[in-house]
């Protein structure tokens, strides 16, 4: 259920709160594009870390890099579930409040 919140970009992500009127810029961070799941996920350069962790793993399986939000979530819930909750959406979405 939360991976799927944020699979579907919803949650805190700063793409669905401007969808919302919730704040002006929709923009991540590194100010490179919107942040939404897919960017944090395959993109944002301060999950460069984590995101090899959870590739490296993948590799393991002989699976390729890069796959489908979908595959992750059907193939690789656990790994995968790792790399999300090792996101910090406070710092990430540093929003308004
Ligand atoms: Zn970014």
């Amino acid at each position: 259920m939360y991976i799927h919140t944020y699979i579907t970009g919803h949650g805190k992500l700063r793409s669905y709160l401007h969808r919302f009127g919730l704040i002006d810029n929709p923009k991540c961070l590194c100010e490179e594009e919107e942040e939404t799941m897919n960017h944090l996920i395959f993109h944002y350069k301060i999950l460069h870390n984590q995101r090899n962790e959870m590739i490296k793993q993948i590799k393991n399986t002989c699976d390729n890099w890069p796959t489908t939000n979908e595959t992750l979530v059907n193939d690789y819930l656990p790994i995968f579930s790792k790399f999300v909750k090792s996101i910090d959406f406070q710092t990430c979405s540093d929003t308004l409040l």
